[in-house]
C-alpha cells in the first residue's frame, strides 16, 4: 500500500538531472516509485506546477543546542531543509565543552559525544541532524585555552576524536580564527584528520584567513586533507575584506587545482554579503590567548599593539580590516542598548576601535553581523559546481543574521530565479546530494525509488525570503510542503507540529 502520492510535480532528482513531470509515491519512510500515472495511495497531494526536490541538506549549521529548546523549532523545515550538519567552525558542544563557555556564552553539561547525541535524540530535533566534532572543543577539553599543548595532549585529543567518531560524529571541524583552535599548527590538525580518515569522514574548516591570506589558508587546508587522506569541506567560502573584492578566482583556482591533484575538496557558501560571528573576531586572535581577553583590553598599551596588528591585515589580524564601522551591526550584547545598532552609530564621535574594544571587554560573547563580501565574488563562487549551500545559522531567536530563517529560499529566489546564477537542477543539487554525499548520509540528498522520503515541494515563481539584517526573521515564501521520512511536517507553508527528526550517523 502506498501512503502518499505527490501528483504531477516537476521532479528534480537532486543529482542535477533534467527535471521530469512525474508522480512521487511514498510508502512508510521511503520513496517507492517516481514516474507517470502512479495510483493506489491512501492520500494524494496535487503539486502540479511546483518543484519536487529532495529535502535540502544544510552543509553548515550551528543548531547544536536547538533540539534541546523547550518548543519544536521549525525554522529550517520552513526553508525546506530536512537535515542540518552541526558542530561547525571547530565548536561542537561535546566532548567536555564547559571550558569554552567564555567564548560560546552558553553553559552545557560535560557531555561525552555519545551523551550529547543521545540528549539530542531524547529531546527530539524538529529536523534531522548530523554533527561534526570540533577541533577547538577537543583542544579545550584537554588543554583549555593554553596556547601550547603539553606532552600527551594531542594523543588525548585523538582518543577523544576517535570516541566521537565511534559515537557517530560525521566529521571533524576546525575554526582557525577562534581560540583555542587558532593556536594549532598544521601538524596538530593533520594528526586529528588522520583519525577522521580511519572512520571515512571528512574534515571541514573555517580557514585561518578568509581575506588577504585566503590563498595560504586554503593551501594549509588542502595540505591537511592530502596528508591525512580525508575529504575536505571548505566552510562558508568567501573572499572577505574590501581590499580583496574581485578575487574569487584566488579561492576557486586552488579548489580546482587540488581536485586535479587528487584531493577530494568541496565547499559551501551562504548567499549574503555579510557574515555573522562574535564581535571579538574583530580583534587579532592573539587578543584571546590564554582566556585573558578582559585583562588584555584593560591595558591601553595592549589595545594599541592589537590595533597595529589588526590594521596590518593578513593572517592573525582578525576581521577589523575587512569591514567599515557602518558595516558592523551589533546583534547581541549583555547591554541590550547596543543591539541593533552599527559600530559607527554606537561610536558617534569617538574612535571606533576603542569603542569596539570596550564592547568586547564588556561582553566577550557579544555577536555581530559584518558586511565584508562583494556581490560579484558571491556569484562567481556560487556558480562553481564544487560549492554547495550552507546557512551558517545561529539560534532562531533574537536578532540573528537573516540566513538563520531564509538562506535556502533566498538562494532560490534571489540568485536562481532573479539572477540566474545557476539553473534549477544545479541549484537543487547544490542544496542536496552535493552535501549529503560529502557527509556520508546514505539514502538522502536524492529523490528516487529507495531514497528516504525527505522531500521539499516549492513554488519556483514565489520562493524567496524578505528578511533583512535589522528585521531578519520573516517567514520564507514559496516553500509549500516538506516531508520528513514520509511524514508531512510542513503543509501548505504551515508547520504541522512535532519533533520528528533523527540523529543521523554516517
Ligand atoms: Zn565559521
Amino acid at each position: 500500500m502506498i501512503d502518499l502520492i505527490l501528483r504531477g510535480g516537476t521532479v528534480h532528482d537532486g543529482l542535477g538531472s533534467a527535471p521530469e513531470t512525474a508522480d512521487v509515491a511514498i510508502s512508510g519512510s521511503r520513496v517507492v516509485a517516481v514516474g507517470p500515472g502512479l495510483s493506489g495511495a491512501r492520500r494524494e497531494l496535487d503539486v502540479a506546477g511546483l518543484i519536487v526536490a529532495p529535502g535540502f541538506v544544510d552543509a553548515h549549521a550551528h543548531s547544536d543546542l536547538v533540539p534541546l529548546m523547550d518548543e519544536p523549532q521549525p525554522f529550517k523545515l520552513l526553508q525546506g531543509v530536512t537535515t542540518e550538519i552541526n558542530g561547525n567552525c571547530g565548536y561542537s558542544y561535546a566532548p567536555d565543552a564547559s571550558r569554552l563557555e567564555e567564548l560560546t556564552g552558553v553553559s552545557v553539561p560535560d557531555w561525552t559525544f555519545a551523551a550529547y547525541l543521545s540528549a539530542v535524540a531524547v529531546a527530539g530535533p524538529s529536523n534531522h541532524v548530523a554533527t561534526l566534532v570540533g577541533h577547538s572543543t577537543l583542544r579545550g577539553a584537554v588543554a583549555g585555552f593554553a596556547p601550547e599543548l603539553a606532552e600527551g595532549d594531542l594523543d588525548r585529543m585523538c582518543e577523544l576524536a576517535a570516541d566521537a567518531f565511534e559515537a557517530g560524529a560525521c566529521g571533524l571541524s576546525s575554526g582557525l580564527i577562534y581560540p583555542p583552535g587558532s593556536y594549532a599548527g598544521t601538524g596538530e590538525l593533520v594528526a586529528l584528520a588522520r583519525v577522521a580518515h580511519r572512520y571515512g569522514v571528512p574534515y571541514t574548516t573555517h580557514l585561518r584567513d578568509e581575506g588577504a591570506a585566503v590563498g595560504e589558508a586554503l593551501d594549509e587546508a588542502i595540505e591537511i586533507a592530502r596528508r591525512a587522506r580525508v575529504r575536505l569541506q571548505v566552510s562558508h567560502c568567501k573572499v572577505a575584506g574590501r581590499p580583496n573584492h574581485g578575487r574569487a578566482s584566488l579561492l576557486l583556482d586552488r579548489l580546482r587545482a587540488a581536485r586535479a591533484a587528487g584531493v577530494d575538496v568541496r565547499g559551501d557558501q551562504y548567499p549574503y554579503l555579510a557574515g555573522a560571528t562574535v564581535l571579538a573576531a574583530l580583534l587579532p586572535p592573539s587578543a584571546l590567548a590564554g582566556g585573558r581577553l578582559r585583562e588584555v583590553l584593560a591595558s591601553p598599551f595592549e589595545r594599541l599593539r592589537l590595533r597595529s596588528l589588526a590594521e596590518a591585515g593578513g593572517t592573525g589580524s582578525g576581521l577589523w580590516g575587512d569591514a567599515v564601522p557602518a558595516g558592523i551591526l551589533v546583534t547581541s550584547h549583555a547591554d541590550a542598548s547596543f543591539t541593533g545598532r552599527t559600530l559607527a552609530a554606537i561610536a558617534g564621535e569617538r574612535d571606533p576601535w576603542e569603542v569596539a574594544c570596550d564592547l568586547v571587554a564588556a561582553d566577550p560573547a557579544a555577536q555581530m553581523v559584518i558586511e565584508m563580501m562583494a556581490e560579484e565574488d558571491v556569484a562567481e563562487i556560487m556558480a562553481d559546481p564544487l560549492i554547495g549551500i550552507g546557512s551558517d545559522n545561529g539560534p532562531p531567536t533574537g536578532l540573528e543574521h537573516p540566513r538563520t530563517w531564509g538562506c535556502f529560499p533566498r538562494f532560490l529566489g534571489s540568485y536562481v530565479r532573479e539572477r540566474g546564477v545557476v539553473g534549477w537542477a544545479e541549484a537543487v543539487r547544490k542544496m542536496t546530494s552535493a552535501t549529503a554525499d560529502q557527509f556520508g548520509l546514505r539514502g538522502r540528498g536524492w529523490l528516487g525509488a529507495g531514497a528516504y522520503a525527505d522531500v521539499c515541494v516549492f513554488d519556483p515563481a514565489t520562493v524567496g525570503h524578505t528578511g533583512t539584517y535589522t528585521d531578519p526573521s520573516a517567514r520564507p515564501t514559496g516553500i509549500v510542503h516538506v516531508l520528513l521520512e514520509g511524514r508531512v511536517v510542513v503543509e501548505s507553508g504551515e508547520f504541522t507540529g512535532g519533533r520528528h527528526g533523527r540523529v543521523l550517523r554516517p
